[in-house]
């Protein structure tokens, strides 16, 4: 996927996003990370073609994304977007039969694909037993995983996830970013998510991309992007970067407004 020079803006006076360029890399793990009201979410937006920029272009697989069908395009790409809300009656099987919509249409009654790809999610998510569950009678890590099981089920390439462990305990947050890394690894998903936890963007992403203010400050491996000049920069934070036999490289933040 190429992003070009896309410039946003929700009231067409003030941009949010400006002329930001970055190309995301088939068959990796990009997570986005930035302060609150950088722009991460709107980005993904765009990207998804939820948002249409003011200017530039987001190209998947030589096509301008404005240009897919409605249809067509989810099933390239799902979204689990930062905030969920469905029925809490819904039965969690319901819920994730519903990533089925773009696959059905008035001629083909394909039920056994249907069928295949709900059960795959659930299984890749470990609900096929909660299947009859309801979402309220789910803890906060299983409804985060219905809404993933939901964008999976539509059997897309690309996955999109926007802050997937918020809210969630440190259990639930490394159970979500280990299955991440699984549809990455087995089943070649490329991944963009935005998450707020540098050492756990470190640990789980290729690629890192940070924003600042609505532009791109940095874009590279882990260790290129991870400096703490560039946490300086972009969060007004100090912080040490330490190399850890075991853990591998990571990050302790001392205070903030120290420079
Ligand atoms: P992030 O996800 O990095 O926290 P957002 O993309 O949500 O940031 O927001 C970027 C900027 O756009 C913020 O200033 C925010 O207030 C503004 N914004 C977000 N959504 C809307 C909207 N629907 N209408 C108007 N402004 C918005
Ligand atoms: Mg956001």
């Amino acid at each position: 996927m190429d992003i070009k020079d896309i410039t946003f803006s929700y009231d067409r006076k003030t941009d949010c996003l400006h002329a930001i360029h970055a190309v995301i890399e088939p068959g990796r793990i990009t997570t986005i990370i930035g302060p609150n009201g950088c722009g991460k979410s709107t980005l993904l937006s765009v990207m998804s073609n939820n948002a249409v920029p003011r200017l530039g272009q987001v190209i998947l697989d030589g096509k301008e994304i404005t240009r897919y069908k409605p249809k067509e395009l989810a099933r390239q790409l799902a979204v689990v977007h930062q905030q969920n809300e469905a029925p809490s009656d819904l039965t969690v099987e319901k819920l994730v039969s519903f990533g089925r919509m773009p696959h059905k249409t008035m001629f083909t009654a394909s039920r056994d694909e249907d069928e295949q790809a709900v059960e795959w999610a659930m299984a890749c998510t470990n609900l096929s037993e909660r299947r009859t569950s309801t979402l309220d009678q789910l803890s906060g890590g299983e409804r985060q995983r219905v809404w993933i099981a939901m964008a999976l089920a539509q059997r897309t390439p690309i996955l999109f996830l926007d802050e997937p462990t918020t809210y969630l305990d440190m259990y639930y947050q490394l159970e979500i970013l280990e299955l991440i890394r699984q549809l990455n690894q087995e089943h070649g998903l490329t991944i963009v998510m935005v998450l707020h936890d540098i050492n756990q963007a470190i640990r789980y992403s290729d690629v890192m991309i940070a924003m600042k203010e609505g532009r791109i400050i940095a874009n590279g491996r882990p260790a290129e992007v991870v400096t703490s000049e560039l946490i300086q920069a972009v969060y007004g934070v100090e912080v040490i970067v330490r190399q850890d036999e075991e853990a591998g490289m990571y990050l302790i933040p001392l205070g903030v407004g120290v420079s």
